[in-house]
């Protein structure tokens, strides 16, 4: 290996090298995680293709801002320990990320060896730092922290609370963290199907973080359960990250009938199944043996479609709206879909779920490219007298999800924006909300969008409440 690290020209020699995947064959009968681990060879020497740009570009792209070509350069000497403690200077869950990030969008999209080399694998990189890490025993180190009599509560345990939680941790002040689920993650853990992040993930990180000071309130509600206004009378400050849980639904006909599913009740109903979580059986919805056909283009609407041929659907077709590449989610997550059997009809716009008592099908018109809206996406336009039927005996309804303000923010001048997202503002504290004890942040604040930005934003908002507990 010497040599080979001696060479600055590695990604020339080295092409890029994901780590291996499973036969699609193997992968569409089990829930596991379909990526290996890289070895320690593997891992070294995919690291040392970077380049080391003196401006990382791909650091920039990382809404967390990680040093990369750091711990690049630290995995490629073999150092993993002191990967793994830079890497948690700016991320709280690396592991995570490294697992569910869309890299082709975000670090890996803007590395330099794009240009005809392929990227380096920053996120199965840091994915294996933490794992190495946490095998080799490295736990974070808290040795130093100078704890205060501070106490902050944290609504919501995903990516955003836990975020928050371990900046809020690292600096002495101890977060107590309420979730109405039986454990933490948010939609990592109820949301996000085990083939790309095992649960086992999330329990291990549970253990860590309760040993670095965090204390974990679980199947508590807060506002049914437990009160708002006695948290903040127990709390310093408080913290929300409840996310986004209003489904949009297409708001055409027949989008009630039986075998029409919303994509999180379907997907949470499968974790629960999994996991023996279960309240009542019936939620669960099996596809085997059915002609599913899910509407939606985005990561929510692949883990439908990957979540169905895992459970035996007879076939399984993704409809949307716009062309693949205007597709929103990620191009690994459409790659593997496709892989496993998923069939993706681009460019079908659904006008109607038909069907006697049930669904048989679903109408589709066929769409083309227009002009770019306000994002920059080209807007679909219908083609006239273009409709077809898809047949179908279950439909998944995957639109993504809008703001779902608590009603009892008002009683509390939490203020929200015209869309119901948590109003924060440039000139208070970074993420304080209109009530000055109370801040917010991910899902909830920018509407739904990643694990990285949420677990950015609960990190900023940390700082904030720092600011204002003068810590
Ligand atoms: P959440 O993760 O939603 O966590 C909010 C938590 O608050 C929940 O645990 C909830 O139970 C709790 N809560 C809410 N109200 C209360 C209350 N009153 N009392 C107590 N607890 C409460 N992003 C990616 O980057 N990569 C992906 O591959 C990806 N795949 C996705 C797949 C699906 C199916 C979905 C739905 C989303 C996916 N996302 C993905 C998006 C990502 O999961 C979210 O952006 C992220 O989890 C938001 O974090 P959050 O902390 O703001 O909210
Ligand atoms: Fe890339 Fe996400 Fe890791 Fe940032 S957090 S380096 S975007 S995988």
């Amino acid at each position: 290996m010497a040599n080979q690290l001696a060479n600055d020209f590695q990604f020339i020699d080295v092409g890029r090298q994901d780590p291996q995947k499973k036969d699609a064959r193997v992968r569409a009968r089990e829930f596991n995680e379909i990526y290996a681990e890289f070895k320690p060879v593997e891992a070294a020497s995919q690291a040392h293709r970077c380049l080391g740009c003196g401006n990382p570009y791909c650091e920039w792209k990382c809404p967390v801002h990680n040093y990369i070509p750091n711990w690049l350069k630290l995995v490629s000497e073999g150092n993993i320990l002191e990967a793994a403690e830079l890497s948690h200077q700016t991320n709280s869950l690396p592991e995570v990320c490294g697992r569910v990030c869309p890299q082709d969008r975000l670090c890996e999209g803007d590395c330099t060896l794009n240009d005809g080399f392929g990227a380096v694998t920053i996120g199965s990189v840091e994915k294996y730092i933490t794992d190495t890490a946490f095998a080799m025993g490295w736990r974070p180190d808290m040795s130093k922290v100078s704890w205060t009599d501070k106490r902050v509560a944290i609504i919501g345990a995903g990516p955003a609370g836990l975020g928050a939680a371990d900046i809020l941790v690292r600096n002495g002040v101890r977060p107590v963290i309420y979730d109405r689920h039986p454990e933490i993650g948010g939609l990592l853990t109820f949301g996000i199907p085990e083939f790309k992040l095992e649960k086992g993930v999330m329990t291990r990180r549970r253990e860590i973080f309760e040993e670095m000071g965090m204390e974990f309130r679980l199947n508590v509600e807060v506002g049914r359960d437990i009160g708002f206004d006695a948290l903040l009378e127990e709390y310093d400050a408080v913290f929300l990250g409840m996310g986004t849980y209003n489904a949009m639904s297409g708001g055409f006909p027949g989008e009630d009938l039986p075998g029409v599913h919303k994509a999180l009740d379907f997907l949470i109903a499968n974790v629960n199944h999994c996991l023996g979580f279960e309240k009542d059986p019936a939620d669960y919805v099996s596809m085997e043996g059915k002609k599913v056909v899910v509407l939606g283009g985005g990561d929510t609407a692949m883990d439908c479609n990957r979540t169905s041929i895992r459970q035996g659907a007879d076939t399984v077709t993704c409809a949307y709206r716009r062309d693949e590449a205007n597709m929103p989610g990620s191009r690994r997550e459409v790659t593997n879909a496709r892989e496993e059997g998923v069939d993706f009809l681009f460019n079908r716009q659904p006008v109607a779920v038909v069907g006697e008592g049930k669904v048989e099908g679903v109408k589709v018109v066929r769409t083309r490219m227009g002009e770019p809206d306000a994002n920059g996406r080209q807007r679909p336009e219908v083609v006239p007298g273009s409709e077809e039927i898809l047949p179908a005996d279950a439909v998944i309804v995957a639109f993504g999800f809008q703001a779902s303000p608590a009603p009892w923010f008002t009683d509390f001048d939490i203020g929200v924006d015209e869309r119901g997202r948590i109003a924060t503002s440039a000139e208070r504290l970074a993420f304080q909300t209109t009530n000055p004890k109370v801040f917010a942040g991910g899902d909830m604040v920018r509407g739904s969008d990643l694990v990285v930005t949420a677990i950015d934003e609960g990190r900023r908002a940390a700082e904030g409440i720092l600011d204002f507990l003068e810590v």
